[in-house]
């Protein structure tokens, strides 16, 4: 789960990590109380969307005067923004922060993730942090500084000092810098992150380190243990068929082929996208229905699939173990009576009960393709798709 730049910077606060003052506008009723209460000559006016490259894309913009922040905020609040993260389409911006300005003397980049090749986390730091660090992890790889660190171990002063010394940070703030990582740590473990940035973590005119910009990650697995962190979820970010399949209890990743697949299993799904791509098809999604397929669930399954205006056929691979194929099969039955199926539906089920529910199908009168087969189905589902695409 993403969550907002405010909203991470307020998490940083509650930890100690210095953050500049900052007021939210979500509507423009707004927009005048969050700039006076962020007393400042210069002010700073971000778009809060879940993409990053903003400042480039003029989602942020620097105000000298209150005057100047109006303007530009009125602007900002309900515009389109296209950023390098944000897909061509772009995001609408229903959220824009106002923060202190604060001159900068120097931008470094600090992150931590999980390095997943290494079975541990790791702190990924620069001297030459700032919106160009993207290109500059290319060009200049060796600007780069990863220091891994051992989850079962913690943070070790010495690898903080370390990652200081290599990134440039002034003598007089290695304390500070030792304090704004090590509390970066505590917030990623406490809070089951995948990652916690700060790009650009700043050294001010005034010499102090500040986050001026802030990203957090967290781990959906992890969430079940936070229920604190629940309400920072923003729907109007999320892909809105990703947020129905999450209420339905579906696993469910957009893609962008052309076949929807309906699939019980995480590694059956993961099976049947691989054997869509072998047959020269691209699966639109992944879905996963689990192993408890309610005619509900199988509804809503079908409802997301077809909401996408780029399926051209849909193929359902479906392998019966301690779910029964007549039930699933009833299930399909009934779901596809509820939803219009506008495009041709392959099925395959194999395992307990499998010759029952291919009854079902048979005697429902609906227009199934039957599937013998993973390959048949993938066959069947990719030659239909290309066919639908033509028409
Ligand atoms: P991003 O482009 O989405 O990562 O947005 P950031 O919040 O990182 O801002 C982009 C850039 O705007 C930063 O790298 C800074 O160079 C600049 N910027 C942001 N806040 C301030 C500020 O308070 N003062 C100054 N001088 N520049 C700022
Ligand atoms: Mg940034």
């Amino acid at each position: 789960m993403k969550i907002h730049e405010y909203q991470a910077k307020e998490l940083f606060a509650s930890y100690g990590i210095p953050v500049p003052a900052q007021a939210l506008i979500t509507k423009p009723e707004e927009i005048e109380a969050a700039i006076d209460a962020v007393d400042a000559p210069l002010r700073v006016v971000k778009a809060q969307i879940h993409a990053g490259g903003r400042g480039k894309a003029g989602g942020v913009k620097l105000a000298k005067s209150r005057e100047e922040a109006v303007e530009k905020a009125s602007a900002m609040l309900g515009a389109k923004l296209v950023t390098k993260q944000s897909g061509p389409e772009g995001k609408a911006v229903h959220k824009v922060l106002i923060t202190q300005g604060l001159d900068i003397e120097k931008e470094y980049y600090l992150s931590i993730t999980v390095d997943n090749e290494h079975s541990c986390l790791v702190i990924i730091a620069s001297g030459a942090g700032g919106t160009e660090i993207e290109e500059m992890a290319v060009s200049h790889p060796e600007l780069i500084v990863k220091m891994p660190v051992a989850l079962e171990n913690g943070l070790r002063d010495y690898q903080a000092r370390e990652v200081a010394r290599r990134i440039g940070i002034p003598a007089e703030n290695g304390k500070e810098f030792m304090q704004i990582l090590s509390k970066m740590f505590a917030l990623f473990t406490e809070k089951n992150c995948s990652l916690v940035e700060i790009n650009p973590l700043i050294l001010t005119d005034e010499h102090k380190l500040v986050a001026l910009d802030a990203k957090i990650t967290f781990d959906d697995n992890g969430l079940v243990r936070h229920p604190e962190l629940l309400p920072l979820r923003d729907p109007m970010e999320e892909d809105p068929m990703e947020v129905k399949a999450t209420e339905a209890g579906l696993n469910y990743v957009a893609l962008d082929g052309d076949i929807g697949c309906l699939v019980n299993g995480a590694g059956l799904a993961m099976a049947t996208m691989d054997i869509i791509h072998k047959f020269g098809g691209d699966p639109a999604n992944f879905l996963d229905v689990g192993g408890s397929a309610s005619t509900e669930k199988v509804t809503a399954a079908f409802e997301i699939l077809l909401s996408n205006p780029k399926v051209h056929a849909i193929m359902v691979n479906i392998f019966g173990g301690i779910m029964k194929c007549d039930i699933i099969a009833q299930g399909i039955v009934e779901a596809a009576k509820a939803v219009q199926i506008r495009v041709p539906l392959v099925v395959r089920l194999e395992g307990t009960n499998a010759q029952q529910g291919k009854e079902i199908i048979r005697q429902s009168g609906l227009s199934i393709v039957p599937a013998v087969s993973l390959a048949d189905a993938a066959h069947k589902a990719v030659t239909l798709a290309k066919e639908g695409e033509r028409a």
